[in-house]
């Protein structure tokens, strides 16, 4: 070990209590003939003092040990490149010589952003030597910032968590991303959803609160989204497990109807969402039309677009059918391409978009999982909260509805969308979209529109 890498080592170590009591860590050591005359730690918390940078606690103790303000013929060992107040403290100080670890790209003095050290004028006594164990110290950074991001969400031993890379650079898709794990329900498992335009006043603000279904995540709801938003109101999307940016579970018999409601019921509690307009397609719907009679006075409207409510009571259409059908044989289907096949105006990205969650194929127990889940029978799980729900829409609710259909749907298209609307109470005449499919969000721009036209704030 060379004498600079002794002094670093050092150095580290004072970064490593820093550390350790909650600061920033970096570390400085004064060495003089050999002897380490001033040591420093960063303290601005501790010592409630935004200039309690390692290096001025190392100068001023060197300082104070030596007697004198002047430190010339010392080196100054410190495991970050200094900032600019510092590096101006240590030309004033006359440090004969700086040594640092790791390069400090957003705010470095020695080189990164700038370099006060190379100003001859100012500067005829101090040199500088960087990356003297670079390594140790940027390992340190981000060892002291990693675990407070990891610990929140620790990834279930029988889960999977997409990667944020694969969502990187989609098209239209601008918005932040949040999570919810702290709910029993979701028993350790990390949801994502998109929560744009809360505001504090909620008064005069509807909620839009938009389900997907099977294979798709909140992306299908890019072009309703600015619409609900310019027109003032909060738009809350979530992915559900084992779709999207959220936790997946690995195998597809850890998928249940009754999981799932759960799951969107403690969601809505959580958020504690109020007057909601629930948006709903496929999936989206099969469950989502189960929770307002489990919490009727969070919901003022219901935007419903090709889904059904399946009670067990008729047997599936054949569509249906042949749709679980082909996803059994086709386990390893393009869902792009499924998206792709009946929305021909958009683009390869936007295709792209649908596969990015199942980046890996292990991710993909979602898609086994939810045909065969559909409730067949009277007795199939979901089918009887299914029953209880169809009755709420048929006598109870209370809300506004609209209803829009997307009539190339070869599955939950026009005639099952017809039934759907003679059984909720007071839903008006739909929107028929003609050149619009399964995916009827693709095309949700002037539905979004006609919605918020429709929905008003109740006034309490
Ligand atoms: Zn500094």
């Amino acid at each position: 070990m060379t004498e600079d890498s002794k002094w670093m080592a050092f150095a580290l170590e004072l970064a490593n209590e820093a550390g350790q009591s909650g600061e920033v860590p970096v570390g400085a050591v004064v060495v003089r003939n050999g002897v380490v005359v001033g040591k420093g730690r960063n303290g601005p918390v501790g010592h409630t003092d935004p200039t309690a940078h390692a290096e001025l606690l190392a100068l001023r103790d060197a300082a104070h040990n030596i007697g004198n303000y002047r430190l010339e013929d010392c080196t100054l060992y410190v495991t970050l490149e200094p900032c600019t107040m510092c590096a101006g403290a240590i030309l004033n100080s006359r440090i004969s010589r700086l040594v640092f670890g790791a390069s400090e790209p957003k705010t470095g003095a020695a080189g990164s952003v700038h370099n006060v050290f190379l100003h001859t004028t100012i500067n005829h006594q101090t040199s500088v030597l960087g990356g003297v164990m670079a390594e140790e110290s940027k390992q340190l950074l981000q060892q002291f910032f990693k675990p407070k991001r990891m610990n929140l969400n620790p990834l279930r031993e029988d889960a999977l968590r997409p990667h944020d890379e694969w969502f990187e650079g989609l098209p239209d898709y601008p918005w932040r991303a949040n999570y919810l794990s702290d709910v029993p329900e979701l028993n350790g498992l990390r949801m994502h959803y998109l929560d744009e335009a809360s505001t504090a006043e909620k008064n005069d603000q509807l909620t839009y609160l938009c389900l997907h279904g099977n294979p798709a995540w909140s992306y299908l709801y890019r072009k309703m989204i600015p619409t609900f938003v310019a027109a003032g109101h909060r738009v809350v999307a979530p992915d559900l497990i084992g779709f999207g940016k959220s936790d997946k579970f690995k195998k597809a018999n850890q998928h249940s109807f009754e999981f799932h409601r759960n799951v969107l019921l403690a969601f809505i509690e959580k958020l504690n969402l109020e007057k909601v307009v629930l948006v709903v397609q496929d999936w989206g719907g099969i469950l989502g039309l189960t929770l307002p009679m489990a919490m009727p006075n969070r919901f003022v409207g219901l935007l419903v677009m090709n889904t059904t409510i399946t009670t067990g009571e008729t047997p599936l259409s054949d569509g249906f059918i042949s749709w679980r059908a082909w996803c059994k044989d086709n386990p390893d289907f393009d869902v792009g391409k499924l998206f792709a096949r009946g929305n021909k105006h958009m683009s390869p990205e936007e295709t792209h978009a649908y596969n990015r969650p199942f980046t890996d194929k292990g991710h993909r127990a979602a898609l086994h999982a939810f045909p065969p889940m559909v409730p067949e029978h009277l007795n199939s799980p979901g089918a009887d909260i299914s029953r209880q729900a169809a009755a709420f829409w048929r006598n109870d609710w209370q809300g506004q509805s609209m209803m829009a259909i997307g009539l190339q749907d070869p599955v939950l298209g026009e005639p099952i969308m017809r039934n759907l609307q003679r059984n909720i109470r007071n839903c008006p005449e739909p929107m028929l979209l003609p050149q619009a499919g399964h995916f009827v969000q693709e095309h949700g721009q002037s539905i979004a529109e006609a919605a918020v036209q429709l929905f008003k704030v109740p006034h309490s």
